[in-house]
This record gives structure tokens, sequence and C-alpha cells, in this order.
């Protein structure tokens, strides 16, 4: 397993000497002792990214795509060893390890094969002596920012684009996760990308780390995946020097589920959606709003799944939920649950910590709330653990209102039969997402992202790549 910081090809401590420790917050267990990096170690890492930019611009998009290619190989042969490491770390269950890493291998793999796309344009001029051309060229070295919640997969989103459109790259992974990303470059060499195109540093000090990205003109795109109060800084941070930013930032997704709505479907969708990582993702459904007639049934069916769910060490055996990945996520949790319980709500099943024995006090049992109103936190806040608080709504307006009354605007789902209805509601949303009687919408070919609070650019689809392309004007006098 690798520990250092990932700089110019080579594996290295931190300039400091200083390591720190990752563990595993199902067990509190020491995983591994990781270099704890700052601004000098990143300012080497930026350094070698420049250095090795003018060669892999310069190279053939076909010929940048065998090594992202290879690299998404060897993640799915890896598969177990990833999955692992990433359970370890973030906590999540295996299965759903298991599926982030060939969801990480997929953004290589379709970047790989959309870095040859990158066309330019001729534009008819109005002067006939005069040529008018458009080219598309790689922006630099960028910047990554990612976070504990998808450790392997917030990764790849960013490199699969910004290293098929030609920059080179450095990566600062969340500190509860390094690990990942240190595998992940461990693989890069064996997929045998030039010294420099890739780079980790690794630390406990983020803001000293991302000031190499913003203290000179070298870097020049800084994509972050992570809460918005982060994103907010980053974004004041890029004014000095007009970097790019991409913010893929916080959400509080409506879950809305009219009275046609096929209610096996829906309880199933709202499963996927909601519990995933103990419900520690972005997009997870925050907010459940259910038509009168269906409520009852939907909490009824709702309930008795979310009772079924196996609660434990994400590594042991049919686990479902794993822990919060920090004591902090679970008192939000909680915090949530006792502010709906003190104004009227009532939990059908969960709403409070659970023991699980021989790990840590951090497991959130998976909790549905009815009768939630929207003036309650749970109804305001991001939630970011496994609570699903349930509304009951009359009409389509008042879903509507209600699901666009948040400064966030990443991902609704709705379900429904009504296909224009679907057409109204997916136009009305305020979000950058809409899922459809599909809970699980973010696939690499499309794009990703959120409006408003929740973030700015797109990760994903040829969108994504363009985040990472400048355009050259070239007007030619030919005659
Ligand atoms: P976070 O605290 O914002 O951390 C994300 C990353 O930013 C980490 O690498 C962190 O480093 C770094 N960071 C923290 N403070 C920084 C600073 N002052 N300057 C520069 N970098 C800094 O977010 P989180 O708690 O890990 O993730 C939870 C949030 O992310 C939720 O709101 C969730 O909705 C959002 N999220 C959004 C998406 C999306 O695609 N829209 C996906 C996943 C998560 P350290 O770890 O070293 O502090």
């Amino acid at each position: 397993m690798q520990t250092a910081c990932f700089i110019d090809g080579s594996f290295v401590p931190a300039r400091s000497g200083r390591t720190f420790a990752v563990t595993n917050p199902a067990t509190d267990a020491v995983v591994a002792q990781v270099a704890d990096g700052g601004v000098a170690d990143a300012r080497a890492a930026v350094d070698a990214a420049a250095r090795a930019f003018p060669g892999w611009k310069s190279m053939a998009a076909i010929e940048r795509a065998k090594p992202l290619r290879k690299l998404a190989e060897l993640m799915h042969r890896d598969v177990e060893r990833l999955a692992d490491l990433c359970s370890q770390e973030c906590g999540k269950p295996l299965a759903e390890a298991r599926v982030e890493v060939a969801y990480a291998a997929s953004f290589l793999e379709w970047y790989a094969e959309e870095g040859k796309r990158v066309y330019g344009e001729t534009i008819p001029a109005s002067d006939p002596a005069k040529r008018l051309l458009v080219l598309r060229q790689p922006c630099g070295v960028a910047a990554a920012i990612t976070p504990w919640n998808f450790p392997v997969a917030m990764v790849t989103r960013k490199m699969g684009p910004a290293l098929a459109a030609g920059c080179t790259q450095v990566v600062k992974p969340a500190e509860q996760t390094p690990l990942s990303a240190l595998a992940i470059a461990e693989l890069s060499v064996e997929a045998g990308f030039p010294a420099g195109v890739l780079n980790v540093v690794t630390g406990l000090d983020a803001p000293a780390i991302t000031e190499a990205f913003f203290d000179n003109l070298t870097v020049r795109h800084v994509s972050f995946t992570g809460s918005t109060e982060v994103g907010r800084i980053l974004l004041a941070r890029s004014a000095a020097n007009v970097v790019r930013v991409s913010l893929e930032l916080g959400g509080h997704a409506p879950f809305i589920v009219f009275d046609d709505a096929d209610l096996d479907k829906a309880v199933a969708g709202a499963m996927a959606s909601k519990f995933r990582n103990a419900g520690q993702t972005c997009v997870c459904a925050n907010r459940f709003l259910v038509q009168r007639r269906v409520h009852a049934e939907f909490v009824a069916r709702f309930t008795a799944a979310v009772a079924a769910l196996k609660v434990g060490d994400g590594r042991a055996a049919g686990t479902q939920i794993g822990p919060m990945i920090e004591d902090a996520g679970l008192h939000k949790a909680e915090t949530h649950v006792a502010d709906a319980l003190a104004h009227g709500a009532h939990a059908t099943t969960g709403g409070s910590r659970v023991k699980v024995p021989g790990c840590a006090d951090r497991f959130m049992a998976p909790t549905v709330l009815d009768g939630v109103t929207p003036d309650m936190l749970c109804f305001r806040e991001e939630t970011f653990g496994p609570v699903a608080p349930v509304y009951t709504f009359d009409t389509e307006a008042e879903a509507l209102a209600i699901a666009n009354d948040t400064p966030y605007g990443l991902a609704a789902y709705l379900f429904t039969a009504d296909g224009a209805r679907i057409m109204r509601m997916a136009e009305a949303l305020q979000y950058g997402i809409v899922g459809v009687n599909d809970a699980l919408p973010a696939t690499a070919q499309a794009p990703f992202g959120g409006v408003k609070h929740s973030g700015l650019g797109r990760e994903g689809g040829h969108h994504g790549i363009e985040e990472y392309l400048d355009l050259r004007y070239v007007s030619w006098r030919v005659g």
C-alpha cells in the first residue's frame, strides 16, 4: 500500500517528514500512516505537472487514450483490493465499494474515447481574404480537490477529462481517504503515464496545500467536490489569478412520489437513493414528498424495507449501512431527528444511534420520519446521513414550490406515470439533475452538476471535458 505523496512519477515522503493516521471509521483501527504534505510538496507537484504539460499536451489524443484505458483495466483487475481499501478508509459496505470502483473506471474508459473528439471549428468569414478558425486546447495544469465519500470515483471523474484533454494534474484527496487516490497513482505507473502527468499530495492542512493552486498563474483549472462552505472559499481564492473553478457542492434533493407512481419502483428508488453510503452522498434524497392518496402505503412499504437494512462494519458480510465518517456526522443526523421529533414528527423505524458489537460508536440506525413539515431542520438542511423525512402533499404546484424552496439545486427525483407532468416538472425543478422514475442517474456520459449553491460547471459527458479546454480564435489573412 502506497502511503507517500506521488510527485513527478515517484512516491516521496512529505518534506516535513510528518505523517498522519488514516483510520477505519467503523472500528477506529489505524489503516496506515500517510505523508502529511504541505505547501512545499504541493508546489513541487505543481512544478512537476507544469514540466510534464508540454509533452503530454503534444501527444496525439489517441496516444493519451492508451494509458487512460489501461488504468481502467487495471482498476477492474484490482477491484477487490481497491474496494477493500475504499471500505476501510470511508466505511462504506464492500458491495458499494466494488460498484464505486467500476463507476470510477468508467470515467477513464469514456474520456479515453472522448479525448479523440475534441474538434475545432471553422467560421465563414465576412472578408473573403480571411479564414477564421477556433482551436480547443488544454488549459494547462489542473488541480483536483476531492471529498471522502467517493474516494475512488471523485478522483477519476476529474482525472479522466483533465488528462484526456491534454492537461496534467495535481490531486489533493480528503484527509480521511487519501489511500484510494494513492492506489490510483500507483496503478498509473503500471498503466504507463509519463512522470508528472498525475500527482497526488496528501496532507492534513488543506488550505496550505491548495495555496499552491492559487498563488501563481501555473494552475489554470481547479475542480472541487465537497461542501458549499469550502466551495465559496475556493471561489474567492480563485479571483486573485482568475483561475477557472468547477464546483460540485452540497445537495438537498427532493424525492417526489405522485399518486400515479409505481410504488414498488418508488420504494426501490427511495432505498437506492437514500441509503447508499449511509446517506452520505451529495445526490441522495434528503426530503421525501409523497402525495396524500399513496402516503400511508408508501410509508408502510418504505418503513418495512428500511427496517430490514443490516447495519455494520462495511467489510463484514451482508452489511448495507456502514458507519458515519465522523462523530460530527452522527451528531448532525441525531440533531435533525431530535428536532423533527420535538416538533411533531414520529419515527416509523430507527431514530437513534445503534451499537454494533466490536465497532466504534458511530452508527446511525436507518430512519424514516413521518409527519415532517418544511420548517423542520431536516427539511431545510442537508442531513448527510441515513434519515428519510416524509412530508405529505396534495397538489403538483405545492410539491414543486417546496422542492424549489432551497438554496441548493443538485439532484431532484420524481416518480409518476404522467408524461406531461414529467416534462412540466423536469423543466420547472431548479436542479442540475432530474431523475424521472430513476434514483441513480449519474453516469460517465452525462453532465453531472448543480445550480444555485450546489455548484458551477459539469463533470461527465462531453460537457465535462470542456471545463479543461481553452478556446483559441485564429483569424488568418490568406490574401
Ligand atoms: P469538505 O469539507 O468541503 O472537503 C472536501 C475537500 O476539500 C477535502 O479534500 C478537504 O480537505 C478540502 N478542504 C476542506 N477545507 C478546505 C479549505 N479551506 N481549502 C481548501 N480545501 C479544503 O467536504 P466533505 O465534508 O468532505 O464532503 C461533504 C460535502 O461534499 C457535502 O456537502 C456533499 O454534499 C458534498 N459533495 C458533493 C458532491 C457533488 O458532486 N456535488 C459529491 C460528494 C460530496 P480535508 O479533508 O483535508 O479537510
